[in-house]
Protein backbone atom coordinates (compact mmCIF):
# COMPACT_ATOMS: atom_id res chain seq x y z
CA UNK A 1 0.00 0.00 0.00
CA UNK A 2 1.05 3.46 -0.91
CA UNK A 3 -0.62 6.25 1.26
CA UNK A 4 0.03 9.86 -0.53
CA UNK A 5 -3.21 11.37 1.44
CA UNK A 6 -0.96 11.95 4.51
CA UNK A 7 -2.46 16.02 4.18
CA UNK A 8 -5.72 14.74 4.88
CA UNK A 9 -4.31 12.52 8.23
CA UNK A 10 -1.13 11.59 8.42
CA UNK A 11 -0.66 7.69 9.97
CA UNK A 12 0.41 7.72 14.23
CA UNK A 13 3.81 8.49 14.88
CA UNK A 14 5.24 5.27 16.35
CA UNK A 15 6.67 7.01 19.70
CA UNK A 16 3.33 8.69 19.82
CA UNK A 17 1.45 5.09 19.88
CA UNK A 18 3.85 4.35 22.58
CA UNK A 19 3.06 7.75 24.56
CA UNK A 20 -0.93 7.24 23.53
CA UNK A 21 -0.70 3.34 25.24
CA UNK A 22 1.57 4.21 28.12
CA UNK A 23 -0.96 7.57 28.43
CA UNK A 24 -4.05 5.58 28.19
CA UNK A 25 -2.25 2.97 30.94
CA UNK A 26 -1.28 5.26 33.68
CA UNK A 27 -3.05 9.04 32.63
CA UNK A 28 -6.87 7.58 33.51
CA UNK A 29 -7.61 9.77 36.38
CA UNK A 30 -9.99 12.97 35.73
CA UNK A 31 -8.04 15.55 35.37
CA UNK A 32 -10.16 17.66 37.66
CA UNK A 33 -10.42 15.65 40.31
CA UNK A 34 -8.46 16.83 43.16
CA UNK A 35 -6.44 13.58 44.68
CA UNK A 36 -2.90 13.01 43.72
CA UNK A 37 -3.56 10.87 40.51
CA UNK A 38 -5.93 13.72 39.22
CA UNK A 39 -3.10 16.36 39.78
CA UNK A 40 -0.74 14.30 38.32
CA UNK A 41 -3.31 13.85 34.79
CA UNK A 42 -3.82 18.06 35.06
CA UNK A 43 -0.16 18.73 35.23
CA UNK A 44 0.85 16.48 31.97
CA UNK A 45 -2.11 18.14 30.25
CA UNK A 46 -0.41 21.48 31.12
CA UNK A 47 3.01 20.42 30.10
CA UNK A 48 1.93 19.80 26.91
CA UNK A 49 0.06 23.41 26.80
CA UNK A 50 3.17 25.25 28.18
CA UNK A 51 5.30 22.97 25.00
CA UNK A 52 2.36 24.28 22.60
CA UNK A 53 2.60 27.97 23.90
CA UNK A 54 6.38 27.42 24.03
CA UNK A 55 6.34 26.41 20.09
CA UNK A 56 4.29 29.11 18.71
CA UNK A 57 5.60 31.86 20.49
CA UNK A 58 2.25 32.06 23.39
CA UNK A 59 1.79 32.33 26.68
CA UNK A 60 0.07 28.64 27.92
CA UNK A 61 -3.03 30.27 29.65
CA UNK A 62 -3.58 31.08 25.82
CA UNK A 63 -4.23 27.81 24.49
CA UNK A 64 -7.57 25.74 24.54
CA UNK A 65 -7.33 21.89 23.76
CA UNK A 66 -10.15 20.91 21.69
CA UNK A 67 -11.27 17.73 19.50
CA UNK A 68 -9.18 19.30 16.62
CA UNK A 69 -9.47 22.03 14.10
CA UNK A 70 -13.34 21.87 12.91
CA UNK A 71 -13.71 22.94 16.41
CA UNK A 72 -11.36 25.30 16.60
CA UNK A 73 -12.39 27.01 14.00
CA UNK A 74 -15.98 27.37 15.64
CA UNK A 75 -14.68 28.70 18.14
CA UNK A 76 -12.64 31.15 16.31
CA UNK A 77 -15.99 31.98 15.12
CA UNK A 78 -18.47 31.76 16.77
CA UNK A 79 -17.06 32.28 20.29
CA UNK A 80 -16.26 35.71 19.74
CA UNK A 81 -19.18 36.59 17.15
CA UNK A 82 -21.86 35.24 19.26
CA UNK A 83 -20.24 36.33 22.52
CA UNK A 84 -20.36 40.35 23.99
CA UNK A 85 -16.54 40.48 22.47
CA UNK A 86 -17.72 42.35 19.26
CA UNK A 87 -19.89 45.42 19.22
CA UNK A 88 -23.83 44.04 18.23
CA UNK A 89 -23.09 46.60 14.73
CA UNK A 90 -20.27 44.62 13.14
CA UNK A 91 -21.78 41.70 11.21
CA UNK A 92 -19.46 41.47 8.31
CA UNK A 93 -17.27 38.16 7.94
CA UNK A 94 -13.79 38.41 5.83
CA UNK A 95 -12.72 34.81 4.47
CA UNK A 96 -11.31 33.04 1.36
CA UNK A 97 -12.68 30.91 -1.24
CA UNK A 98 -10.08 27.74 -0.41
CA UNK A 99 -10.33 27.41 3.24
CA UNK A 100 -11.15 24.02 4.61
CA UNK A 101 -14.71 23.21 4.09
CA UNK A 102 -15.51 22.90 7.49
CA UNK A 103 -15.22 27.05 7.26
CA UNK A 104 -17.86 27.43 4.64
CA UNK A 105 -20.61 25.52 6.86
CA UNK A 106 -19.53 27.85 9.94
CA UNK A 107 -20.34 30.95 7.50
CA UNK A 108 -23.78 29.19 6.62
CA UNK A 109 -24.73 28.88 10.31
CA UNK A 110 -23.90 32.79 11.10
CA UNK A 111 -24.61 34.02 7.18
CA UNK A 112 -28.53 32.39 8.40
CA UNK A 113 -28.13 34.65 11.84
CA UNK A 114 -27.87 37.88 9.41
CA UNK A 115 -23.73 37.91 9.26
CA UNK A 116 -22.58 39.14 5.70
CA UNK A 117 -19.45 37.33 4.25
CA UNK A 118 -16.75 38.13 1.64
CA UNK A 119 -15.10 35.32 -0.01
CA UNK A 120 -12.06 36.67 -0.83
CA UNK A 121 -10.94 34.54 -4.10
CA UNK A 122 -7.21 33.16 -4.26
CA UNK A 123 -4.56 34.43 -7.34
CA UNK A 124 -3.62 32.06 -9.85
CA UNK A 125 -0.85 30.83 -7.62
CA UNK A 126 -2.99 29.85 -5.12
CA UNK A 127 -2.86 31.97 -2.52
CA UNK A 128 -4.82 35.09 -1.24
CA UNK A 129 -3.34 38.60 -2.13
CA UNK A 130 -2.94 41.05 0.88
CA UNK A 131 -4.77 43.52 -1.33
CA UNK A 132 -7.73 41.28 -1.83
CA UNK A 133 -8.14 41.34 2.34
CA UNK A 134 -7.43 44.90 2.24
CA UNK A 135 -10.16 45.82 -0.52
CA UNK A 136 -12.76 43.25 1.30
CA UNK A 137 -12.32 44.77 4.82
CA UNK A 138 -15.39 47.07 5.92
CA UNK A 139 -16.39 49.57 8.37
CA UNK A 140 -18.30 46.87 10.10
CA UNK A 141 -15.85 43.69 9.52
CA UNK A 142 -15.50 41.80 12.54
CA UNK A 143 -13.44 39.11 11.94
CA UNK A 144 -10.93 38.52 8.98
CA UNK A 145 -10.03 33.61 8.55
CA UNK A 146 -7.68 32.59 6.35
CA UNK A 147 -5.52 29.83 6.54
CA UNK A 148 -1.91 29.68 6.94
CA UNK A 149 -1.42 26.75 3.81
CA UNK A 150 -3.74 25.48 2.08
CA UNK A 151 -4.57 21.71 2.27
CA UNK A 152 -5.23 20.88 -1.28
CA UNK A 153 -2.54 23.07 -2.79
CA UNK A 154 0.46 22.91 0.12
CA UNK A 155 0.68 26.94 -0.71
CA UNK A 156 1.43 28.99 1.88
CA UNK A 157 -0.33 32.51 2.13
CA UNK A 158 1.22 35.70 3.50
CA UNK A 159 -0.34 35.34 6.78
CA UNK A 160 2.29 38.01 8.81
CA UNK A 161 1.02 40.67 6.44
CA UNK A 162 -2.70 40.23 6.23
CA UNK A 163 -2.71 40.03 10.25
CA UNK A 164 -0.89 43.44 10.41
CA UNK A 165 -3.47 45.16 7.54
CA UNK A 166 -5.72 43.59 10.59
CA UNK A 167 -4.29 45.04 13.34
CA UNK A 168 -4.26 48.15 11.41
CA UNK A 169 -7.97 48.04 11.16
CA UNK A 170 -8.48 46.98 14.13
CA UNK A 171 -9.79 43.79 12.82
CA UNK A 172 -9.85 40.36 14.64
CA UNK A 173 -7.57 38.14 12.70
CA UNK A 174 -8.01 34.13 12.95
CA UNK A 175 -5.44 31.11 10.81
CA UNK A 176 -6.10 28.00 10.21
CA UNK A 177 -2.43 25.93 11.12
CA UNK A 178 -3.56 22.96 10.95
CA UNK A 179 -1.12 22.25 7.53
CA UNK A 180 1.12 24.71 8.64
CA UNK A 181 1.79 23.45 12.19
CA UNK A 182 4.95 21.77 12.71
CA UNK A 183 5.93 22.17 8.90
CA UNK A 184 6.87 25.56 8.96
CA UNK A 185 7.59 28.15 11.87
CA UNK A 186 4.72 29.90 13.38
CA UNK A 187 5.36 32.76 15.91
CA UNK A 188 1.76 34.09 16.71
CA UNK A 189 3.88 37.66 17.33
CA UNK A 190 5.60 37.72 13.87
CA UNK A 191 2.11 36.44 12.13
CA UNK A 192 0.01 39.25 13.46
CA UNK A 193 -2.49 36.77 14.79
CA UNK A 194 -4.92 37.00 17.07
CA UNK A 195 -6.62 33.24 17.04
CA UNK A 196 -4.89 30.49 15.83
CA UNK A 197 -6.21 26.50 15.03
CA UNK A 198 -4.33 23.33 15.25
CA UNK A 199 -5.05 19.94 14.88
CA UNK A 200 -2.77 16.88 16.18
CA UNK A 201 -3.72 14.17 13.24
CA UNK A 202 -1.96 16.10 10.65
CA UNK A 203 1.43 16.10 12.22
CA UNK A 204 1.08 11.88 13.43
CA UNK A 205 -0.91 12.61 16.60
CA UNK A 206 -4.18 11.47 17.38
CA UNK A 207 -7.53 12.19 15.74
CA UNK A 208 -9.47 14.16 17.77
CA UNK A 209 -7.62 16.59 19.50
CA UNK A 210 -6.39 19.89 18.61
CA UNK A 211 -5.87 23.32 20.39
CA UNK A 212 -6.90 26.37 19.66
CA UNK A 213 -4.26 29.85 20.76
CA UNK A 214 -6.69 33.21 21.27
CA UNK A 215 -4.37 36.19 22.41
CA UNK A 216 -5.08 37.77 25.95
CA UNK A 217 -7.97 34.95 26.37
CA UNK A 218 -8.41 35.85 30.14
CA UNK A 219 -9.29 39.09 28.95
CA UNK A 220 -11.78 38.10 26.64
CA UNK A 221 -15.93 37.37 27.26
CA UNK A 222 -16.44 34.68 24.40
CA UNK A 223 -19.09 32.20 24.08
CA UNK A 224 -18.62 28.29 25.32
CA UNK A 225 -19.11 25.84 21.98
CA UNK A 226 -19.38 23.29 24.37
CA UNK A 227 -20.91 24.19 27.93
CA UNK A 228 -19.66 22.01 30.25
CA UNK A 229 -18.48 21.55 34.00
CA UNK A 230 -15.52 25.11 33.75
CA UNK A 231 -13.16 22.86 31.78
CA UNK A 232 -10.66 24.84 29.65
CA UNK A 233 -11.31 28.02 30.79
CA UNK A 234 -14.71 27.62 30.55
CA UNK A 235 -14.63 27.65 26.89
CA UNK A 236 -14.73 23.70 25.99
CA UNK A 237 -16.91 21.92 28.47
CA UNK A 238 -16.23 17.89 28.95
CA UNK A 239 -13.54 16.15 31.33
CA UNK A 240 -9.83 16.79 29.00
CA UNK A 241 -9.07 13.74 26.97
CA UNK A 242 -5.52 13.65 28.50
CA UNK A 243 -4.27 10.38 26.85
CA UNK A 244 -5.18 11.94 23.36
CA UNK A 245 -3.36 15.58 24.68
CA UNK A 246 -0.53 13.87 26.05
CA UNK A 247 0.23 11.76 22.29
CA UNK A 248 -0.25 15.21 20.84
CA UNK A 249 2.66 16.47 22.56
CA UNK A 250 4.67 13.95 21.58
CA UNK A 251 3.78 14.31 17.84
CA UNK A 252 4.67 17.90 18.14
CA UNK A 253 8.05 16.85 19.75
CA UNK A 254 8.99 14.91 17.02
CA UNK A 255 7.21 15.53 14.00
CA UNK A 256 9.70 18.07 12.55
CA UNK A 257 12.32 16.04 12.93
CA UNK A 258 11.12 13.43 10.24
CA UNK A 259 9.74 16.71 8.11
CA UNK A 260 13.41 18.29 8.05
CA UNK A 261 15.18 15.21 6.65
CA UNK A 262 12.24 14.49 4.18
CA UNK A 263 12.80 18.02 3.01
CA UNK A 264 16.40 17.15 2.42
CA UNK A 265 15.16 14.14 -0.14
CA UNK A 266 13.84 16.39 -2.30
CA UNK A 267 10.81 14.02 -2.95
CA UNK A 268 8.69 16.85 -4.79
CA UNK A 269 11.37 17.93 -7.19
CA UNK A 270 12.04 13.63 -7.72
CA UNK A 271 8.26 13.07 -8.58
CA UNK A 272 8.01 15.96 -11.18
CA UNK A 273 11.40 15.17 -12.55
CA UNK A 274 10.35 11.40 -13.32
CA UNK A 275 6.92 13.05 -14.90
CA UNK A 276 8.73 14.89 -17.03
CA UNK A 277 11.50 11.78 -17.99
CA UNK A 278 8.39 9.79 -18.69
CA UNK A 279 6.78 12.33 -20.88
CA UNK A 280 3.81 12.96 -18.63
CA UNK A 281 2.18 16.36 -19.28
CA UNK A 282 1.20 17.95 -15.72
CA UNK A 283 0.14 21.00 -14.76
CA UNK A 284 0.76 22.13 -11.17
CA UNK A 285 -2.10 23.46 -9.06
CA UNK A 286 -0.65 26.62 -6.77
CA UNK A 287 2.36 27.49 -7.13
CA UNK A 288 6.23 25.31 -7.35
CA UNK A 289 6.56 27.47 -3.64
CA UNK A 290 4.13 24.90 -1.36
CA UNK A 291 5.09 22.78 0.96
CA UNK A 292 7.51 20.23 0.23
CA UNK A 293 4.78 17.19 1.28
CA UNK A 294 1.96 18.29 -0.83
CA UNK A 295 1.64 18.70 -4.37
CA UNK A 296 -1.74 19.21 -6.83
CA UNK A 297 -1.45 17.93 -10.07
CA UNK A 298 -4.00 18.32 -13.22
CA UNK A 299 -2.45 15.44 -15.39
CA UNK A 300 -5.03 15.97 -18.72
CA UNK A 301 -3.90 13.28 -20.84
CA UNK A 302 -4.10 10.65 -18.09
CA UNK A 303 -7.18 8.80 -16.99
CA UNK A 304 -7.25 8.82 -13.48
CA UNK A 305 -10.16 7.04 -13.02
CA UNK A 306 -8.22 3.91 -14.60
CA UNK A 307 -4.80 4.75 -12.78
CA UNK A 308 -7.07 5.07 -9.17
CA UNK A 309 -9.53 1.78 -10.24
CA UNK A 310 -6.69 -0.43 -11.50
CA UNK A 311 -4.98 0.54 -8.25
CA UNK A 312 -7.76 0.79 -5.47
CA UNK A 313 -6.23 -1.28 -3.49
CA UNK A 314 -2.76 -0.03 -3.57
CA UNK A 315 -2.98 3.46 -3.59
CA UNK A 316 -4.73 6.16 -1.52
CA UNK A 317 -4.97 9.38 -3.48
CA UNK A 318 -7.32 12.35 -3.11
CA UNK A 319 -8.67 13.18 -6.14
CA UNK A 320 -9.60 16.55 -7.52
CA UNK A 321 -13.01 14.77 -8.34
CA UNK A 322 -14.39 11.46 -8.94
CA UNK A 323 -16.79 11.33 -11.85
CA UNK A 324 -18.03 7.50 -10.98
CA UNK A 325 -19.53 8.58 -7.71
CA UNK A 326 -22.22 11.10 -8.89
CA UNK A 327 -22.40 12.31 -5.81
CA UNK A 328 -19.08 13.65 -5.26
CA UNK A 329 -18.31 17.52 -6.66
CA UNK A 330 -15.23 18.71 -8.22
CA UNK A 331 -13.02 20.64 -5.06
CA UNK A 332 -14.10 24.15 -4.55
CA UNK A 333 -10.20 24.88 -4.52
CA UNK A 334 -9.52 23.59 -8.26
CA UNK A 335 -12.95 25.72 -9.06
CA UNK A 336 -11.57 28.97 -7.30
CA UNK A 337 -8.26 28.63 -9.08
CA UNK A 338 -10.38 28.17 -12.29
CA UNK A 339 -9.92 24.53 -13.39
CA UNK A 340 -13.31 23.21 -15.10
CA UNK A 341 -14.86 19.85 -14.38
CA UNK A 342 -13.35 18.20 -17.17
CA UNK A 343 -9.75 19.38 -15.65
CA UNK A 344 -10.82 18.76 -11.95
CA UNK A 345 -11.40 15.26 -13.05
CA UNK A 346 -7.63 15.25 -14.46
CA UNK A 347 -6.46 16.34 -10.83
CA UNK A 348 -5.21 14.17 -7.93
CA UNK A 349 -3.18 15.54 -4.92
CA UNK A 350 0.09 13.98 -3.42
CA UNK A 351 0.78 14.33 0.06
CA UNK A 352 3.46 12.09 1.23
CA UNK A 353 4.39 10.42 4.12
CA UNK A 354 7.82 11.42 5.28
CA UNK A 355 9.00 8.10 5.28
CA UNK A 356 7.95 7.07 1.51
CA UNK A 357 10.83 4.95 -0.56
CA UNK A 358 12.08 6.24 -3.75
CA UNK A 359 10.53 2.34 -5.08
CA UNK A 360 7.10 3.16 -3.96
CA UNK A 361 7.16 6.55 -5.63
CA UNK A 362 8.95 4.54 -9.36
CA UNK A 363 5.94 2.09 -8.67
CA UNK A 364 3.46 5.08 -8.95
CA UNK A 365 4.90 7.12 -11.34
CA UNK A 366 5.04 3.65 -13.72
CA UNK A 367 0.96 3.51 -12.91
CA UNK A 368 0.35 6.93 -14.01
CA UNK A 369 2.61 6.48 -16.49
CA UNK A 370 0.32 3.40 -18.04
CA UNK A 371 -3.02 5.06 -17.06
CA UNK A 372 -1.70 8.47 -19.88
CA UNK A 373 -2.62 7.95 -23.46
CA UNK A 374 -0.88 10.82 -25.25
CA UNK A 375 2.76 11.67 -24.12
CA UNK A 376 4.43 14.94 -24.76
C1 LIG B 1 -7.69 18.63 8.45
C2 LIG B 1 -8.00 20.06 8.45
C3 LIG B 1 -9.03 20.57 9.26
C4 LIG B 1 -9.89 19.67 10.12
O1 LIG B 1 -9.15 19.24 11.21
P1 LIG B 1 -9.79 18.21 12.26
O2 LIG B 1 -8.79 18.17 13.36
O3 LIG B 1 -9.90 16.90 11.51
O4 LIG B 1 -11.10 18.75 12.69
C5 LIG B 1 -9.25 21.93 9.24
N1 LIG B 1 -8.52 22.74 8.48
C6 LIG B 1 -7.53 22.28 7.68
C7 LIG B 1 -6.74 23.24 6.88
C8 LIG B 1 -7.24 20.93 7.65
O5 LIG B 1 -6.27 20.49 6.85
Amino acid sequence: MIYLDTAASYPILSEVRLALSEAFESMYANSASNHFLGEKVSHEINVVREQLADEIGAYPSEIIFTSGATESNNIAFKSFLLGAEIPTDKKHIVTTEIEHKCIFSICDYLKSLGYEITYVKPNKCGTIDVDSIVNAIRLDTALVSVMHVNNELGTINPIAEIGKVCFNAGVLFHSDAAQSFKKIDIDVDDLNVDIMSFSAHKIGGPKGIGAIYIRDLRKKHLIPVIHGAGQEDGLRGGTVAAPLIIGFGKAIEIFSNYYEKFKLLQIRSYLLEQLNLNEIKYQINGSELALESCVSLTLPNTNIEVLVRKNENELCLAQGSACSSKEIEPSHVLIALGLDRELADHTFRVSFSLDISTNELDFFIAEISEATTNKI
